[in-house]
C-alpha cells in the first residue's frame, strides 16, 4: 500500500477508533464486562489495522494494533512472562487462510501444502502454567503477553491442571499453556445466582472466567468449576526442534510437530480438546471449518472459532512472530450475527395496515454469511431510543431467519454535523397526514385510499395462505394498482385477459393463467376468505377458528364483541379489531362486491375444504401429456384437481379430455385412435376460468 500524508480528517477518525477500542479493551480485559460485542470490536479494529496501512507514519507504540490484551491493574501479584504470551491473527473468509498457508509457503520456502492442525478456538482466558521438576510453582493470566498476573491459589482449583506431571524425569522447568473456561451450563448458573442476588451479569462465559480467575477468594473460585484445556508445550530450548512427526511421542525430545504436543500433553496428565485433526489440504481446513459451524453449538462450552496451526515446529522456528502474533497459527472465526456500518439513509416504508415502518439504507455488511443492506428500525420510539443521526456508525444483527435489525448506534463514532432522523408527519406514499395513537408504539396512515395500503390488501389477498392466486406477485400488483386496473382487491374480478394484456411484458398465456387462477380463487373455504380481507390481529389460525364459529359473514358482521371473544382462543383486542372492520362502509361494499364476484362467505356443510365444482370439469377424467408451454405438469393437475376433475396416467375409453405438449407420444396417438379430445394449455386454461 503506498503511503500518502493523512488529512485532519482522517488523523481525527483514527484516534476516535483508537479511544473507542482503547476504551472497550479495557473494559474487556481489565474490568472483564464488555460494552461491546466482539465482532464489533474485530470490524473496528481491522479499520484501525487498514487506516495504520495506509498511513505507518501515524502508528503509535499504544496503539490496540500494537499490543496483546491489557496490562492488568489488580491486587495479584504481576510476573514476567519467561516466553510472551500471544494473541493470533484473525481470518474471517476462507480468502484469509488460503492467503496465511501461501504466506508461510512462501516463508519456508516450499511449494505445496503445509500440514496444518486444525484445534477448536475455545471462548474462555489464556493460561500460562510453569511446572518445575514435575510441579506446578505458579499459574499465570496471559496480561499483556509479557507479564501476567500470578493466579497460583486460583489455577490450584482448576480440576484437569494436575498438581504433578506424569512424567518421569521432568525437566527443571517447563511451560504448559491453555485455555480456562466454563462450561455453558456452569455460565448460566453463575449468571442466574448474580441475578437473583441483583449483581450485574456476566457478558459471555469467556469473560466469566477472566473474572473468575482473578477472584481474590480461591473459595469461590473453587465453586465456580472451571475447566481447561491445554494446547501448548514450550519445550525446554535444550531439546531440538524437528520437522514435524505423527508417531506417539514417548518423550519431551521425541516432540518435534503440534500433533505430538497435544498427544504428548494427554500422555502427562492434561485434557486436551479432543475436536482436533491433522489436515493435509485446504479443502480439508476448509471441511473442519464447515463441520464446526454448526456441531459447535452442541458443545457444552463456547467456541468462537478454529485455530490452524502448522505441524512441523521446525516451520514455526522459520517463520517466528510478528510483534503480536505467531506467524504460523492463525484464528478462523465465524461469521457473525453483529457487525457495525454506515446508516446511509432511512426510509419509511407503508404496510397493509397503513403502519409505517422506518427503515435504515446500510453501507453492505457480511452478517451471519448473507450481505445486509437494509434493516428494520422499527417504529418511532424505538428511533427515538436509539437517537439515530444519518450516517451513523451502527451495530445491525442478523441471527437465523431474522430479519435484520440495528441494535445501536455508536455516537463517539458519529459524523460532525450530523442530523437527527424524524418520522415524516405526511405518509410518504399518499402525503396525507399520519396518526400515532398514544398508546401504541406505531405510526399509520388512515387513508384507506393509499396506494400502499391497496396494495398490501392485495398482495396478502393472493398471498399463498389466503386465496393463493398464483402469478400476481409485488410487481404486477404494483403496475395494477399505479394503472389504475384496480383499486380494491374486489376489482380482481372485473380483470380480464384482454385487460393483462395491455400490461408490460404480460402475454396473453401468462394473461389466462392468472385469470383461471383468480376464478379459481372462488372455490377457497370461507376461513381463507375471511383471512384474506386482512383484519388486524386476524392471521390464519384466529381466522379459522373464527370460520369455524361463523357459519357465514352476515352472523359474524351482525355479532358483537362479546359473542366474538366467547370463542376460545379469541382476546378481546382481536374481537374488537373484527367488530370495528365489519362496522365500516367501504368493508361492508367490499363484503358484498366479493359475495357478487363468487366468492365463499358460507361455511361448506359436509367439507370445510371441498371444492366447489366447475360443472366444465367436474366428474371428467383427464390426461396430461408432454411438456405444456408455461404450466408445469404437477401444476396442471392440480389445477384439474382443485376444480373438480381427476387425473390418470393412462388413456383409455373412459378419458375425457387429453392436455397435449410438446412432443406428446403414444398418448396423443391413442387419443386419436380413440377420439379423446384434445386440449392445449390455453384451452384447458379457458375451461377452468369459464366457472360461473
Ligand atoms: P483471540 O481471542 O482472538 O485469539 C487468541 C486467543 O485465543 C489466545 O490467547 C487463546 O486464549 C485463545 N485460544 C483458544 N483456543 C485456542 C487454541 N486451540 N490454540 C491457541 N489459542 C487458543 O485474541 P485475544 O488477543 O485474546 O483477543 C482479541 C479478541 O478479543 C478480539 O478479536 C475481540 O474479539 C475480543 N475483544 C473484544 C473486546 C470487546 O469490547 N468486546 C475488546 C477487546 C478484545
Amino acid at each position: 500500500m503506498t503511503e500518502t500524508s493523512p488529512n485532519l480528517e482522517i488523523q481525527a477518525r483514527l484516534l476516535e477508533l483508537r479511544k473507542v477500542l482503547q476504551r472497550t479493551s479495557y473494559e474487556y480485559y481489565v474490568l472483564d464486562s464488555p460494552t461491546m460485542e466482539d465482532s464489533v470490536y474485530d470490524a473496528l479494529y481491522q479499520e484501525l489495522q487498514a487506516f495504520e496501512a495506509q498511513y505507518p507514519q501515524l502508528i503509535t507504540p499504544d496503539s490496540p494494533t500494537q499490543r496483546v490484551g491489557e496490562k492488568p491493574t489488580t491486587q495479584f501479584v504481576s510476573v514476567q512472562h519467561h516466553i510472551p504470551l500471544y494473541s493470533l491473527e484473525n481470518a474471517f473468509a476462507s480468502n484469509d487462510v488460503i492467503t496465511w498457508q501461501e504466506r508461510c509457503q512462501k516463508g519456508v520456502e516450499k511449494q505445496e501444502f503445509l500440514d496444518s492442525v486444525c484445534e477448536l478456538k475455545i471462548d474462555g482466558s489464556a493460561i500460562a502454567l510453569t511446572y518445575e521438576h514435575g510441579v506446578l510453582v505458579r499459574g499465570a493470566t496471559r496480561g499483556d503477553g509479557t507479564s501476567g498476573e500470578d493466579i497460583t491459589p486460583n489455577i490450584k482449583t482448576i480440576r484437569s491442571i494436575p498438581l504433578r506431571l506424569n512424567l518421569e524425569n521432568p525437566p527443571d522447568r517447563l511451560e504448559i499453556r491453555g485455555e480456562a473456561f466454563l462450561p455453558i451450563a456452569v455460565f448460566d448458573e453463575i449468571n442466574q445466582e448474580r441475578s437473583q442476588k441483583g449483581e450485574a451479569l456476566f457478558a459471555n462465559p469467556r469473560n466469566a472466567a477472566a473474572g473468575t480467575l482473578r477472584q481474590l477468594d480461591s473459595r469461590k473460585v473453587d465453586k465456580r468449576r472451571l475447566d481447561f484445556f491445554a494446547y501448548t508445550i514450550h519445550l525446554p530450548s535444550a531439546l531440538g526442534r524437528g520437522a514435524g512427526g505423527e508417531g506417539n511421542p514417548q518423550n519431551l525430545s521425541d516432540i518435534t510437530s503440534q500433533w505430538q504436543a497435544l498427544e504428548f500433553l494427554q500422555t502427562i496428565g492434561f485434557r486436551v480438546n479432543p475436536n482436533k485433526k491433522l489436515c493435509q489440504s485446504i479443502q480439508k481446513l476448509q471441511d473442519y471449518y464447515d463441520y464446526w459451524s454448526t456441531e459447535r453449538l452442541k458443545l457444552p462450552y463456547m467456541t468462537d472459532g478454529m485455530v490452524i496451526k502448522l505441524n512441523a515446529f521446525s516451520q514455526h522456528d522459520q517463520l517466528g512472530f510478528t510483534q503480536r502474533t505467531p506467524r504460523w497459527a492463525i484464528a478462523w472465526k465465524y461469521p457473525a450475527e453483529e457487525m457495525p456500518t454506515i446508516i446511509e439513509a432511512v426510509t419509511v416504508q407503508v404496510g397493509r395496515t397503513g403502519t409505517l415502518t422506518p427503515v435504515a439504507e446500510l453501507r453492505p455488511v457480511l452478517l451471519a454469511g448473507t450481505t445486509v443492506s437494509r434493516a428494520t428500525l422499527h417504529n418511532s420510539d424505538r428511533l427515538a431510543e436509539l437517537d439515530l443521526h444519518l450516517g451513523d456508525k451502527a451495530i445491525v444483527r442478523k441471527a437465523g431467519e431474522i430479519i435484520p435489525e440495528v441494535v445501536r448506534v455508536l455516537p463517539e463514532l458519529r459524523p460532525n454535523g450530523a442530523t437527527r432522523f424524524v418520522m415524516p408527519t405526511h405518509c410518504p406514499e399518499c402525503s396525507q397526514p399520519v396518526f400515532k395513537p398514544e398508546d401504541e408504539a406505531a405510526t399509520r396512515c388512515i387513508n384507506l385510499e393509499c396506494p400502499a395500503i391497496v396494495r398490501g390488501a392485495i398482495e396478502h389477498w393472493v398471498s399463498r395462505d389466503a386465496l393463493d392466486i398464483n402469478g400476481i406477485g409485488e410487481k404486477l400488483v404494483r403496475q395494477l394498482v399505479t394503472e389504475n386496473h384496480i383499486t380494491s382487491v374486489a376489482d380482481l374480478y372485473d380483470l380480464t385477459s384482454d385487460r393483462l394484456q395491455t400490461l408490460d411484458r404480460l402475454g396473453q398465456k401468462s394473461a389466462d393463467k392468472i385469470i383461471a387462477a383468480i376464478a379459481q380463487s372462488k372455490t377457497k373455504p370461507w376461513a381463507r376468505v375471511l383471512y384474506g380481507l386482512g383484519i388486524r390481529h386476524v392471521g390464519s389460525v384466529n381466522a379459522q377458528n373464527i370460520a369455524d364459529n361463523f357459519p357465514n359473514v352476515e352472523l359474524l358482521a351482525m355479532s358483537t364483541p362479546d359473542a366474538i371473544a366467547s370463542i376460545f382462543g379469541i382476546g378481546e383486542e382481536i374481537a374488537q379489531a373484527v367488530y370495528e372492520w365489519f362496522h365500516k362502509d367501504a368493508n361492508q361494499d367490499l363484503v358484498q362486491r366479493l359475495q357478487s364476484a363468487g366468492l365463499q362467505f358460507v361455511r361448506e356443510k359436509k367439507d370445510e375444504n371441498a371444492i366447489a365444482i366447475n360443472p366444465n370439469i367436474a366428474g371428467k377424467t383427464f390426461v396430461v401429456t408432454g411438456t405444456l408451454p408455461t404450466l408445469k405438469r404437477d401444476e396442471a393437475k392440480a389445477l384439474i384437481q382443485g376444480a373438480g376433475g381427476k387425473v390418470t396416467d393412462s388413456v383409455s375409453k373412459k378419458t375425457h379430455y387429453l392436455v397435449v405438449g410438446a412432443d406428446a407420444g403414444s398418448k396423443l396417438e391413442k387419443a386419436q385412435s380413440l377420439g379423446v379430445e384434445c386440449l392445449s394449455e390455453e384451452e384447458l386454461l379457458k375451461l377452468i376460468s369459464s366457472i360461473t
